[in-house]
């Protein structure tokens, strides 16, 4: 084991990892600023636990009743040899599928082990996309693999690539429901993401082994059940626009190794738990080892990570809590307190201040103008 994974280990604690998912991936890059989501996901830190236990529990995540709504509804679209998503595929993709050869890759002869779950799955695919007869058509629970921060993450993902006449799609099924043609904007827009990580990984796979990466498309396939039955349907969601920005966040993240050099030897978000699995790392402690590692808090976080709540706390009062339009018009000015000195003109503005200060005094004098309130 390297020096980095032995420190990953340590900063986790004696319990199993939080595994990545492409949910986890769509939102570090969202935040590829913030190395605390960064350590703490590389590290598989259970982020959910740690902010309950510092009194800040996460105000979002897939409810159970949600998880088991949507492994049934997958379950369901795919029972009979995937029947079902067959008869969606063709009338979506508009392809004559004459038969079809279909592959269970969640396990590899009973080995249910990360790294021989993703060799079957290159070797499955790899003969696929080199049209190799025995091999194509529909890959269920392909392992993908992914360099995010410089560290190889393996996805699990729910869906199936599918390949026909060389190209793949990727396949990602969803419970939320699409009412009359229309399904929620945010959730698509989520599962777009999620999908854009999948074909990433699935372009990354085939590079690696010598293969055009173009031949994953940028249409991807989102099922999902309609009006409110349990009837599915298939819609193609073009994901140019999501690639081109996770292609972009995952460049543009720091290696894991570099975020790891300058925290403390003994720093660890080990909770301690007691026999019955009950924290009992004191809260003050596990307070100071977060506050170790630098955060980029953006109200984008509440939607995406399990440690917002505290994180939003502890960026009270700063320009960049207010948002990302607001830190970047208000770049070089780091507190609301000295934004509202610079608009009142009560401070005197820092060179790297001086564009800041003007918009902000123009923005004064445009409110006492509308509240009628002297110069
Ligand atoms: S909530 Fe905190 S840890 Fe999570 S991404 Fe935002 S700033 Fe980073």
């Amino acid at each position: 084991m390297n020096s980095t994974e032995s420190r990953l280990d340590q900063l986790r604690g004696p319990v199993p990892p939080v595994p990545h998912n492409a949910r986890t991936i769509a939102a570090l890059t969202s935040n590829p600023g913030c190395a605390r989501r960064a350590v703490m996901d590389a590290a598989g830190v259970d982020k959910r636990t740690v902010a309950a236990r510092v009194g800040f529990p996460p105000p979002y995540g897939q409810s159970p009743f949600a998880i088991t709504r949507t492994r049934a509804f997958e379950a369901q679209v795919k029972a009979n040899g995937c029947a079902e998503l067959l008869r969606m595929l063709r009338e979506v993709l508009d392809l004559p599928i004459p038969e079809v050869a279909y592959h269970d890759l969640e396990e590899a002869a009973g080995n249910t082990s990360q790294n021989v779950r993703h060799a079957l799955a290159r070797q499955v695919l790899g003969a696929a996309a080199k049209g190799t007869d025995e091999f194509g058509t529909l890959f269920d629970h392909p392992l993908l693999r992914l360099p995010v921060g410089g560290r190889q993450v393996f996805l699990e993902p729910d869906l199936i690539a599918f390949q026909f006449q060389g190209v793949f799609h990727i396949i990602e099924i969803k419970s939320f429901a699409v009412i009359d043609g229309q399904a929620d904007g945010g959730k698509v827009a989520a599962a777009a993401v999620q999908s854009g990580v999948y074909v990433v990984a699935l372009r990354q796979l085939l590079k690696e082994l010598g293969l055009d990466p173009e031949r994953v498309s940028h249409d991807v396939v989102l099922v999902c059940p309609e009006n409110f039955s349990n009837h599915a349907v298939a819609t193609k969601l073009d994901v140019r626009r999501q690639l081109t920005v996770l292609n972009r966040q995952l460049n543009r993240m720091t290696r894991i190794d570099e975020l790891l050099e300058p925290l403390d030897d003994d720093l660890t978000f080990d909770l301690a738990p007691d026999r019955d699995g009950r924290p009992t790392r004191p809260v003050g402690e596990l307070c100071a080892a977060l506050e170790h590692i630098p955060a980029r808090y953006s109200p984008d976080c509440l939607s995406m990570c399990e440690m917002s709540y505290f994180c939003r706390r502890e960026a009270h009062g700063t320009t960049h809590a207010l948002g990302r339009t607001v830190s970047e018009e208000l770049g070089g000015v780091e507190w609301v307190e000295a934004a509202l000195g610079l608009a009142g003109g009560l401070l005197a503005p820092a060179p790297e201040q001086m564009e800041a200060a003007m918009v902000l005094r123009a923005a004064m004098r445009l409110r006492n103008e509308c509240f009628g309130i002297p110069a």
